[in-house]
């Protein structure tokens, strides 16, 4: 049995082997290995069932010769694997061959074992397959072992059902295999960074690492220092063009990482030192190159993050130089149906992308800024991180699937393929007419949806869908992607078009919450030990009360007219709400002196987020106007789990009972003293978690508007009652096992 325990917990393991492994048939094959050496089995083996033709594919097998994978397959209901799956129902057999179901397959060499057990793998009504566990006939399976098969199947479903497309593939090419010819790669997996799915041809762009490499295909030969003086002009000029482009795009942050480049190229000793080399008789093209490798050099050394990124922003101001000295023309030429291929981005190369209308992104290696995925989700372009080299030697043109919502890449992929796909996409597509006003469930209660907010640019698709208001503004991201805190000026410009994006609805504004994961370059250059317990959120804003001040000054001023709502994240203690709330008051009476027009009476609220101040809400009930609740923070500290930490990915559980208590304990508090309360942490995105938030009293939902469409579509689907029971029997239960099962 201990072997059995220890295999479950390999196993709550999966979903992150899944995500780490370069291909399906490699995850797989590790699967079927980990259970036939728990289990002390002889075969373990996965059949995988194809809907189209009705029948069992062998996709992995431990002990099994290796030639059948991929050949072997039977009917649904044939044999006894076949008839576990056709009836939905685990077989066991002490002696296979003696079973009325039995057919022999022959070249498998399974006749040598006669000890048989076939469980179906099924995902509600959808068919899976079935995991096949064999040894000597001296060893039957016990009911013990029958029950761990089973719940090693049920937790495979979820994982094998994101897969299926994979056996359309192998009947063009068999398993991919990385160390194969790059003909050969047809699906790669890497990780979702932007959501989406298109289909188009690649395109390859190869950041030049050595920027000499670059220059020797460039024509740039025979040109002057005049020439240089030109294409610094044209380059300045370009760049204020994309400045103000994209400012209308994505005003809070665009213009920022572009006045990088633009103060670059203003640099006098930059240009001087590119002049001196010109003067001294290198050609233009080789001056900027050395140039721009000393700085990049000399950055790329240094520890401090804000330093190195200007490495990046060297080499990228470079490569708009060179281009531009080589003339006109534009090496990227018409991406209109292109998904690009690229072993590194800069958050400028994605914002060019996105003007160039590519359809997406495969990242390959070189590893992916926060800035690059942050800005790719709110420019709406589906982007998928994949370490596989290969990706860059495909052929100009090849054909390409992007299923960014699993981080898969088809290459070339078959008709069969192409179809399924095309029908997923047509699934995904929204009909925006459809989309209610009003959320309600389907006995007719109202559920409030707000949208969570990272970029003004999630305003648009809040709106489109229909969102109640914003239920939590991410007020940090701004300050990420800049080079020093931003003035009370410049927050009030972002601020005040952020009111008016969703003009006369709630507007539920989070002051700052840096720290944890989100470290500004430069500001944090010490690297604290346990950053997500260190000076985070509220306490770095009350650590420094002048840039505290600054933002709530900005935020009251640009929302004088709004239904303003100010929330303190991470609040510990009354005293710590006390002591910001004061800080709010003395920036009222500050504006009030200067005669600005603000917001005389924003409600005032805190987040959830510490399992402390569960304890201590009757208290803060009296102060506050209302509660948010942050999941994703709340439970990474009631279970100890580092949310950002994916070796402990599995510990991270939303539907552990204490979750679930705590949640009902807040909910009570609040309608207890009739406090306002929202959720707005990613348990708010999972309809899995609806009918128990709707059924303990929860109203208000805040999620990425991404998400809006399908929980208003989950909420009318319920029905409080049923709800209301279904959260009582959960909070009655003790296992996460068994909650897992009621949920279904
Ligand atoms: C949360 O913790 O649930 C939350 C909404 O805040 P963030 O994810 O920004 O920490
Ligand atoms: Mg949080």
């Amino acid at each position: 049995m201990q072997n059995h325990l220890e295999l479950l917990c390999d196993l709550s393991e999966l979903n992150w082997i899944f995500n780490e492994s370069q291909s399906i048939d490699l995850f797989l094959a590790k699967l079927v290995d980990m259970v036939a050496g728990h289990m002390q089995t002889t075969v373990c083996s996965l059949y995988l069932y194809e809907e189209e033709q009705r029948e069992l594919r062998l996709k992995a097998t431990h002990g099994l010769k290796a030639g059948a994978v991929g050949v072997v397959r039977m009917l649904e209901g044939q044999g006894l694997t076949g008839t576990a799956l056709a009836e939905k129902r685990t077989i066991v057999a002490a002696k296979a061959s003696l079973h009325p179901a039995y057919k022999f397959f022959g070249g498998l060499n399974e006749e040598l074992y006669e000890a048989f057990m076939a469980v179906p793998i099924l995902r509600g009504i959808n068919k899976i397959g079935v995991i096949v566990l064999q040894r000597e006939e001296e060893k039957p399976f016990s009911q013990a072992e029958v029950t761990v098969t089973q719940t090693i199947a049920s937790q495979l479903a979820n994982i094998i059902e994101n897969v299926r497309l994979l056996g359309h593939i192998e009947r063009r090419s068999d398993a991919v295999n990385i160390s194969k010819p790059k003909i050969e790669l047809a699906l790669v997996h890497g990780q979702s960074a932007s959501q989406g799915l298109v289909k188009g041809r690649a395109l390859v762009l190869r950041r030049y690492q050595d920027l000499s490499e670059y220059l020797a295909e460039m024509p740039l030969k025979g040109l002057t220092l005049n020439d240089f003086h030109e294409c610094v002009k044209k380059t300045e000029v370009q760049l204020e063009m994309i400045q103000s482009e994209v400012e209308a795009q994505l005003s809070d942050v665009a213009s920022l990482i572009f006045s990088a480049h633009l103060l670059m190229l203003k640099d006098s000793s930059l240009l001087a030192k590119i002049e001196t080399l010109i003067a001294q008789g290198s050609s233009p093209g080789a001056a900027i190159v050395e140039t721009a490798d000393f700085y990049i050099s000399h950055f790329s050394r240094v520890e401090d993050h804000y330093i190195r990124e200007k490495a990046d922003d060297v080499r990228d101001l470079a490569l708009r130089l060179l281009r531009n000295l080589s003339g006109p023309q534009d090496d990227l030429g018409d991406l209109g149906d292109k998904v690009v291929i690229a072993d590194q981005l800069l958050p400028s190369d994605i914002l060019k992308l996105s003007h160039e209308k590519i359809l997406g992104i495969v990242l390959v290696s070189g590893g992916v800024t926060s800035h690059v995925a942050l800005l790719a989700r709110s420019l709406g372009i589906p982007l998928v991180i994949a370490d596989e080299p290969q990706l860059l030697a495909l052929d100009r043109n090849s054909f390409v699937l992007l299923d960014a919502t699993i981080g898969n890449v088809y290459v070339n992929p078959a008709p069969s393929v192409i179809e399924i796909f095309t029908k997923k996409q047509q699934e995904v597509e929204i009909d925006e007419a459809e989309i209610a006003e009003l959320t309600m469930t389907r006995d007719g209660e109202k559920v409030f949806l707000y949208s969570n907010i990272n970029l003004l640019s999630d305003l648009k698709m809040a709106n489109r869908y229909r969102a109640q208001g914003i239920g939590l503004y991410r007020s940090e991201i701004p300050f990420l992607v800049r080079s020093d805190f931003p003035s009370e000026a410049e927050q009030f410009l972002v601020y005040q078009r952020l009111a008016a994006g969703m003009p006369g609805k709630p507007l539920v504004f989070r002051t700052l919450d840096i720290g944890g994961d989100k470290v500004l370059s430069y500001y944090h250059h010490e690297k604290e030990e346990n950053p997500f317990m260190g000076m985070r959120s509220i306490r770095f804003s009350l650590g420094h009360k002048d840039i505290f001040a600054r933002q709530l000054r900005a935020v009251m001023r640009a929302c004088a007219e709004s239904d303003l709502r100010i929330m303190f994240p991470m609040v510990s203690s009354l005293e710590e709400f006390l002591e910001a709330r004061q800080v709010l008051y003395d920036c009222q009476q500050e504006l009030k002196a200067e005669g600005e027009k603000f917001c005389q009476a924003p409600k005032i609220g805190i987040m959830v987020e510490i399992p402390a101040v569960v304890d201590i809400l009757d208290d803060l009930a009296g102060e506050a106007d209302f509660f948010s609740i942050g999941t994703n923070d709340l439970i990474q500290y009631l279970l100890a789990v580092d949310r950002t930490n994916e070796k402990v990915a599995s510990f991270y559980v939303p539907h552990h009972p204490a979750v679930l208590r705590t949640l009902k304990r807040i909910m009570q508090s609040a309608s207890r003293h009739n406090v306002p309360v929202s959720i707005c942490g990613e348990m708010a995105s999972r309809e899995i978690y609806l009918p128990f938030l709707l059924g303990i009293g929860v109203r208000n939902l805040s999620l990425d508007p991404v998400f809006l469409p399908r929980i208003k579509k989950a909420c009318a689907a319920i029905n409080l009652p049923e709800a209301k029971t279904v959260a009582q029997k959960l909070l009655r239960l003790s296992s996460i096992k068994e909650i897992e099962k009621l949920l279904g």
